[in-house]
């Protein structure tokens, strides 16, 4: 990755609460997450390719830390248990689905426990992304969310918006509608909850 976009990309979060740390890989990444979360801590996964990719649910609990993913419920019921029990967790990981070089974590989502957790809640919070998901400015990473993220998460959840095949958004108000919320998080209130983790890798949408 280039090193003066590192640099541009660590001080604009800087200015707004948010600290960055670069990672050549997804292991890299995955022994720092490990390292900073406590044992005796609980931990809210929000639903991520990337992190998926990264196992880190698994790993977690196998050493010790309640962990809270929905993607391991084994029914509605307990999907929804789990994304209320997230929000109250001592950390929370997540990816994201867009971000700008001037500071801005831009996220689509569907029902919106991930954005949920992400802003208010768990006293710490680690994103986690691909350098595929860095954008110029706030409107390329709002783009990005919309006509690639959107459309390709709804594929994966087997829903079928005009986006899928449009490949644009078209604000549809379709029952099969992705994305019911669209947050931008420009900044952190309290300094050092919020880590961003930039693995030069492509990864996710
Ligand atoms: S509003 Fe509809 S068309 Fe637009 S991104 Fe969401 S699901 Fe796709």
């Amino acid at each position: 990755m280039d090193k003066d976009m590192e640099l541009k990309i660590i001080k604009n979060f800087k200015s707004r609460n948010i600290d960055v740390a670069f990672f050549e890989t997804l292991e890299e990444a995955r022994g720092k997450i490990m390292e900073l979360i406590p044992l005796t801590c609980s931990v809210g996964i929000g639903n991520s390719q990337t992190l998926k990719k990264m196992n880190i649910s698994e790993l977690l609990r196998a050493r010790g830390n309640i962990v809270f993913d929905k993607t391991q419920a084994q029914s509605q019921e307990e999907s929804k248990e789990i994304k209320k029990k997230s929000l109250l967790s001592d950390w929370y990981i997540t990816g994201t689905n867009a971000i700008s070089t001037e500071g801005h974590i831009v996220n689509i989502d569907h029902s919106g426990n991930r954005v949920a957790a992400m802003i208010y809640g768990p006293d710490n919070v680690i994103v986690v992304i691909g350098r595929n998901k860095i954008c110029d400015t706030l409107d390329d990473a709002v783009h990005r969310a919309r006509s690639i993220s959107a459309p390709l998460n709804a594929k994966r959840a087997g829903y079928n918006p005009p986006c899928l095949e449009l490949k644009k958004c078209i604000d549809c108000k379709t029952a099969e509608r992705v994305c019911y919320n669209l947050v931008i998080v420009e900044g952190q209130f309290a300094k050092g909850r919020m880590k961003l983790f930039i693995v030069n890798e492509e990864l996710g949408f």
